[in-house]
């Protein structure tokens, strides 16, 4: 892939691929020295790392920018370099897993929160369901989203002793961004990717749109009707094509 295959939006690149193309991407990542970075923006993030040049950074340098919003495709229409698809982070993530599991390499799942009394995290339980679709797959370890700056390095090293290959990174953005982009030089992981509320997916504690609403570019709608509060998030994305418009 080559620097054409990519467009920028408000100055943020994004790699004009297909699921196809990203999945072959990652292959490749995965045969590479050191440890690639895969992020997955959607508007939101890209506005955001307007305004956080730490994120801008880490996107910029990442070795695969997956466009995962319906936002990003009719702004790129808009600006006249069309992004080929919509490619979620949840389905790539689903190709990952498969991919892995083909190569007999393994996973880390880091993310989620941990869990109650008597019950699984929801890494533990999307750890579960992986295994049910992806019987050959290596879970090489686990750990629970919430810890302190401090426990990073912790983290960090139980990942490395692990033997993984691939890293899930799912703790929200930009955190998730943050953790891959300070540690990449320490992470022996081939690839490590950021892919938000995933493992809360995988675990059943947040259920995903119908396949009507994913289809139709209307995943926001739905998310608006089931939690409400998430208002503000969603109101984010007229703005973000107003930017979109005003920087054409
Ligand atoms: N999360 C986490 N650690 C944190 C904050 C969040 O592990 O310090 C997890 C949270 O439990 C959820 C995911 O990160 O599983 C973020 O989900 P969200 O839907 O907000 O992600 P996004 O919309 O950013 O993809």
């Amino acid at each position: 892939m080559n620097e054409t295959d990519r467009v920028m939006i408000l100055d943020v690149p994004l790699d004009i691929v297909d699921m196809e193309q990203a999945a072959g991407k990652l292959a490749e990542l995965m045969r590479r020295d050191g440890c690639s970075i895969i992020v997955t923006p959607n508007s939101e993030i890209v506005v955001n790392a307007g305004k956080d040049t730490e994120l801008k950074g880490i996107i910029s340098t990442a070795d695969l920018i997956i466009p995962d919003g319906i936002g990003l495709v009719y702004a790129s229409k808009l600006l006249g370099f069309p992004l080929k698809e919509r490619v979620t982070g949840i389905d790539f993530l689903y190709r990952a897993l498969g991919l892995l599991e083909k190569e007999q390499k393994s996973v880390f799942l880091l993310g989620g929160r941990p869990q109650g009394k008597g019950a699984l995290s929801v890494a533990e339980t999307a750890a579960m369901r992986m295994k049910e679709r992806f019987p050959g797959l290596r879970i090489a370890g686990i750990h629970h989203g919430y810890f302190n700056d401090e426990e990073e390095l912790k983290i960090v090293e139980e990942i490395n002793r692990s033997g993984a290959d691939f890293l899930c990174v799912a703790l929200g953005s930009p955190k998730q961004e943050k953790f891959m982009g300070r540690y990449r030089g320490e992470l022996l992981v081939k690839a490590a990717i950021g892919v938000g509320g995933s493992l809360d997916v995988w675990a059943g504690t947040v259920k995903r749109a119908p396949k009507f609403f994913r289809d139709h570019g209307l995943e926001w709608l739905y998310r608006f009707v089931k939690q409400p509060a998430r208002y503000k998030r969603i109101a984010a994305l007229p703005k973000f094509m107003i930017k979109v418009l005003i920087s054409r």
